[in-house]
C-alpha cells in the first residue's frame, strides 16, 4: 500500500525504522528484527540505505520480507554515491519486487570525494529520477533545526520547498529531542508553502554512546532536561535505557496531543524498546495495534 494513502485513512500513523546488516551473511538476523517489529504492527517500517550504498541488495531483501509479513516497507534509496544507472537498476528492481514506496536521499558525501563529478547532487534530482521510473510513493527527508550543511535555516527550507515541489508525497525529519524545534519547524514550512505531511522522527536515547554519536551525526540539539538525565543515568545501561524510553515516550504524547500527522521510531533494530514505547502508547496510538498479527 502506499504510504500516502494510509496517512491519508489515519488520523496519526505510527512507523519504525530499520537498518539491513552490512554484509548479506547477517540478513537472517536483520529478517529476525523486522519480524518482531513488524508484529507490533507499525503502519510502515522503513530500510535504510548503507552510505555510499554498500547494502543495496540487503535494503531491497529485507523491504520484500516486510511486504511478504503483510506490512508496508519503505525502501530508503540514496543517490550521491551512484550514477544514473545504478540509480535506475535499484529503483527497477524495487519495482520488481512490488515496493511501492522510496525514500529519496542524497546520502552523506565523503570527505575525498567532494570535488568528483556526480550524476546527482541533490536528492531533488533522485525525486525526478524515481518519477520517471513509475508511480512510486516519495518520501524525503527534512530538518527542524536544519541540515548540517546548510548556512541558513531559511535557504535550507527554500531547498526543501524546491524538494517537494519535485514530486515529493511526506517527508520525515530528522531525529529531534526538543519538540519546539519541530513545531517552530512546522510552522515556518506551512509559510513556505510545503504542505505535503511531515512525520516526526523520534530516536530513543538508551545508552550514552549512542547519544553523544547521535548528536554528532544528525546536528541535533540535545536540551538540557535530557542532558540532566544523561548525566545521572549515562553510566547505568538499565537505567538509562528505562529513562531514554520513557523520554521517548512523553515525546510523542505531547506531539500527539498537538496533532501531528505521524510518528517515525528510529528504532536501532531493537524491538523491546520499540515495544515498550508502543505499549506505553497502547491507548494513545490505539490498542488494537500492539501484537495483533
Ligand atoms: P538534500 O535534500 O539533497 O539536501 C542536502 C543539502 O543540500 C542540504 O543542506 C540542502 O539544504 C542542500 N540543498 C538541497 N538542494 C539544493 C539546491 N538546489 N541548491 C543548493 N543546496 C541545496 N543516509 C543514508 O546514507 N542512508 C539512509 O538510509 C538515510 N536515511 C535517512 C532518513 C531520514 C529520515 C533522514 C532525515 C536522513 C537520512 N539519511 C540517510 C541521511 C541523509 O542522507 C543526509 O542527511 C544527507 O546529508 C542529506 O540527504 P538529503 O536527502 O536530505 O539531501
Amino acid at each position: 500500500m502506499k504510504i500516502k494513502d494510509i496517512i491519508k485513512e489515519n488520523q496519526a500513523i505510527f512507523s519504525c525504522e530499520i537498518f539491513p546488516p552490512k554484509s548479506y551473511m547477517n540478513i537472517d538476523k536483520t529478517k529476525a528484527v523486522a519480524k518482531a517489529i513488524c508484529d507490533l504492527n507499525p503502519d510502515f517500517v522503513s530500510v535504510t540505505y548503507g552510505a555510499g550504498g554498500g547494502t543495496s541488495k540487503q535494503t531491497v531483501e529485507i523491504a520484500r520480507y516486510i511486504n511478504d509479513t503483510g506490512n508496508t516497507a519503505l525502501a530508503h534509496l540514496t543517490c550521491a554515491s551512484s550514477d544514473r544507472q545504478e540509480v535506475g537498476a535499484a529503483i527497477e528492481k524495487l519495482k520488481s519486487y512490488g515496493i511501492e514506496n522510496i525514500l529519496a536521499l542524497r546520502g552523506d558525501i565523503l570527505e575525498e570525494n567532494k570535488d568528483k563529478p556526480r550524476d546527482f547532487t541533490y536528492a531533488s534530482e533522485l525525486v525526478t529520477e524515481i518519477k520517471r521510473h513509475g508511480d512510486f510513493c516519495i518520501g524525503a527527508a527534512c530538518y527542524p533545526e536544519g541540515h548540517v550543511e546548510c548556512e541558513s535555516m531559511e535557504q535550507d527550507l527554500n531547498n526543501l520547498k524546491t524538494k517537494v515541489d519535485c514530486g515529493v508525497d511526506f517527508l520525515t525529519t530528522q531525529m529531534f529531542f526538543d519538540n519546539t524545534a519541530f513545531y517552530s519547524f512546522m510552522f515556518r514550512a506551512l509559510k513556505k508553502g510545503i504542505h505535503v505531511p511531515i512525520i516526526a522522527g523520534i530516536m530513543p536515547m538508551t545508552n550514552s554512546a549512542q547519544i553523544v554519536r547521535s548528536c554528532k551525526l544528525s546536528g541535533a540539539t540535545l536540551p538540557t532536561r535530557f542532558r540532566r538525565i544523561a548525566d545521572k543515568f549515562g553510566d547505568n545501561p538499565e537505567a538509562m535505557k528505562q529513562a531514554g524510553i520513557a523520554y521517548a515516550t512523553e515525546q510523542i504524547i505531547d506531539l500527539i496531543a498537538n496533532g501531528v500527522k505521524g510518528i517515525h521510531l528510529y528504532t536501532m533494530n531493537k524491538p523491546d524498546v520499540a515495544q515498550q514505547i508502543m505499549s506505553n502508547l497502547s491507548f494513545i496510538v490505539g490498542a488494537d495495534r500492539i501484537c495483533m498479527k
